[in-house]
Parts: structure tokens; sequence; C-alpha cells
């Protein structure tokens, strides 16, 4: 035995990228916390209200879920492209919102819309394939895409213009080996909703340039400015799309582990592509959500009431403007835009108004430390000195957060 040679060939790698991950910076963050203060933590870091009781889910999500669990029918091992009833509830639900309805075959249950991701990007993987993907975005498609070998190119978000996507980029990225574009609609980071014409402008760019639209809409409905939540699935006979979407953020549970994939391709481009036997090929290989939260979906889907979503809507819509108000006009930040969706807001640091802060870490990491206030720096997301506010929390836990951030910036800017 002496001399064995292990047969690894890999160097386990290591994702250089995971010191600024936005799950290694908060942890980052939180180490620098200082445990002397005695006030709460105010979490405005991460999009996942779920702890705090006024985002608690629907009742009748829950008992969907007990009575799923209860029936004994959801024991089993359900089909890997999802359980029929799930499938048929998810075309319906989205249909709802569609010119061209969607069939059952069109819906691909996975697990959270993260395994919606891994999903479509593996599938779109080859050599010298590149993938568009919007700057600032979800950092988690650049972690994904890299570990697929997929090239990454990035197109900006344009602040000037409530962060459209800049179309032009756009064209003057794509070649041959383009397979993709992503949009996050509404936005995460940026709290903005594309409106009807501009995801119509997109649809025709994508046609023109003969690549797949891929629109992560896990953000669905949460919509509170003046732009309704169009879904891109809309533009399917114009360009075909592949939409993205959980129960995660609508329903506030993104720890039941619910999504889909969804294909609107009128013109069946990705079926005649080959590109659906690849879903269901990939499919094959990876792991289902669980049977009984899938038995659950017909119910959670079709009963949830409005005045369930109206009231977190609404929540939504006070934080926002909570946070919009109490920021806007701080010396050192800069907010383009109101929020209209999501759970979050860009803001840019201007650094010179500052005596001590060299850049949107530091702003952070201090912040963190003087005032008990978690807030995600920018780079984390794309865009160096800018960050990332989280509104979606008991509004009174913001108000004392932004309470303390007005403190913080008032207390390092420069003395006159
Ligand atoms: C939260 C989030 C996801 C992941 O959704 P899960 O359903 O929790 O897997 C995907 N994309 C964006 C933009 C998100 O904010």
């Amino acid at each position: 035995m002496e001399n064995k040679k292990w047969g690894f060939k890999k160097e386990m790698e290591l994702n250089t990228e995971s010191d600024i991950s936005i799950r290694g910076v908060l942890n980052m963050l939180k180490t620098n916390l200082n445990k002397s203060d005695v006030r709460p933590i105010i979490p405005l870091g991460h999009g996942d209200p779920s702890a705090f009781p006024c985002f608690r889910t629907a009742k009748i999500a829950e008992d969907a879920i007990a009575e799923a669990l209860c029936s004994a029918k959801f024991n089993g091992y359900a089909p890997t492209v999802g359980v029929p009833s799930a499938r048929r509830a998810v075309a319906e639900y989205l249909s709802q919102d569609l010119p061209n309805k969607l069939s059952p075959d069109d819906v691909f249950m996975t697990a959270g819309c993260t395994q919606a991701i891994q999903t479509i990007i593996t599938v779109l993987a080859d050599a010298n394939t590149n993938i568009l993907l919007p700057k600032p975005g979800f950092p988690y498609y650049e972690a994904f895409a890299k570990s697929r070998q997929v090239e990454i190119r990035h197109f900006n978000l344009l602040p000037d213009k409530n962060w459209e996507v800049d179309l032009d980029a756009v064209e003057a990225l794509t070649d041959e080996n383009t397979v993709a574009m992503v949009i996050i609609n509404p936005g995460n980071p940026c709290g903005n909703v594309f409106t009807y014409q501009h995801l119509q402008k997109v649809a025709e760019t994508a046609r023109k340039l003969g690549i797949l639209v891929i629109s992560d809409e896990v953000y669905d409905h949460l919509a509170f400015g003046e732009n309704p939540f169009v879904p891109m699935g809309v533009f399917g006979s114009i360009t075909p799309v592949v939409t993205l979407g959980s129960i995660s953020k609508r329903w506030i549970v993104p720890g039941w582990r619910l999504g889909w994939l969804v294909v609107n391709d009128v013109n069946g481009i990705l079926k005649q592509h080959g590109i659906i036997d690849c879903i269901m090929g990939y499919l094959n290989l990876i792991c289902d959500p669980p049977s009984f939260i899938q038995g659950a979906i017909p119910d959670i889907l079709g009963k949830t009431k409005e005045d369930f979503f109206l009231k977190i809507v609404n929540i939504i819509k006070e934080t926002a403007t909570i946070c919009y108000e109490g920021i806007k006009d701080l010396p050192g930040v800069i907010c383009p835009s109101k929020p209209e969706g999501s759970m979050f807001v860009m803001v840019k640091l201007d650094l010179l108004v500052f005596d001590d802060i060299m850049d949107d870490i530091e702003f952070c990491i201090k912040l963190a430390k003087e005032e008990s206030v978690i807030i995600l720096p920018g780079i984390s997301v794309g865009l160096k000195n800018w960050l990332r506010v989280t509104f979606a929390i008991e509004p009174t836990s913001l108000k004392d957060g932004i309470y303390r951030f007005r403190a913080f910036c008032i207390r390092h800017a420069k003395k006159p």
C-alpha cells in the first residue's frame, strides 16, 4: 500500500468568487457586529422575510401542505418532470396572464427557482457557448454558469432609464456562440418593473439575434408602482422564452423549495432544436422537489385569496416608501429611482462625501460594527460602490434600521 496514488484528477475548485458571494459577504459582515450593542440587529441584506410575523404565508397554503401530506397520495417518487396535477396548476396559474395558453407539458417542476436556473444553464452549456447576464444581477447565474464552463458576458441595466436593459450592448455582445440572455423582472437587485413596451423590445432584439430569453420571474406580481407586472411569456410568439419561477417569494416560503421552468415557445423553436428533450434528460439526473409539496400546488396556486397577496404587496409598498424617503436626501447616497417591485433597491455611494470610507465593503463593515445594521455591498451584485438595500422586513424594524443608517451617514460625512 505504500506509494498509493489516489485517483482524484481534479483539484477542489474553490469558488474564487465566494468571498464576494451574497452569503459570503453577509457572513463576513456578521462577524463584524459589535456584540456589546444591545439594540436588535436589523437585517437589510437578504431577501427572506419569512421570519417576520407580518410576512407569514397564507393559511390556505399551510393547510394545502398538511392535506397533501396526510392524504398518503404523495409518498412515492414523482415523475421527474413533475406531478401531473402540479404541472397543470402552474400552466393554469401562468396562463391567466398570457395570450397563448400553456399546456402542462410546457411546465417542469423544480426544487425552487434555483434548480430551474441550474437546469436551463446546464441544458444550454456547450463548447464555447456564452450567455448574456444583467449587471447588476443575481450572482447565482454567474456562479452556476462558471461551474458549467459557460462564458459570461454582461450587459448593463441603465439607472437613468429606470434600470432598463441596454439593448445596444446586448446586440454588441452577441455572436454566433451566444445562446441566451437573462432578465429578472420584477428586478433583483434594482427593484424596477419593466414596461410592456420595453419587454417587447427585448423580445424583438432577441429574435433578431437568434437568442433565447430566460426570464426570471421569481418576484412575479410583487409590483407596487406605476408599471404592472407583465410576464415575458406574453412575447413567446416573437421569440422563445423560458420563464423561471417559484412560490418562494410571492408566498414567502423559500424553504419549501418549489419552483418551475416553463417554456413559452409558440413557434416550437426549442422543441425543434432538441432543447425540450435535453431539459427532460437533465431532470432525469437530478432530485425532484418533494412529492407532497408538489401535491399541494393546485390548492396553493388555485385557492390563495387575493387579500393575502394584497396584504403582502401593501406591506412591501409601505416599506419601500419608508426606505426610499429615508435615504433619498442623505449626504453621500444617491438613489436613482424609487423601487416599484421585488424587495430591493440599489443606492449609489458618493464616497467623496465621507471622511473615512474607502468603498462599499468598508461602508457596510463600519455600518455593521457601529449600528448593527446589515446591508449588502453592491460589489456582490456587480456594482462596486453601490449598496443593495432589502426593505422587505417588518415596518417598525425597517424604520429603526433606516434611522440608524441615516445617523451613520451624517456622522461619517465630512464636516464643512
Ligand atoms: C430568490 C431568487 C431566486 C431563487 O429562488 P428559490 O425559489 O428560492 O430557489 C432566483 N432568482 C432571483 C432573482 C432570486 O431573487
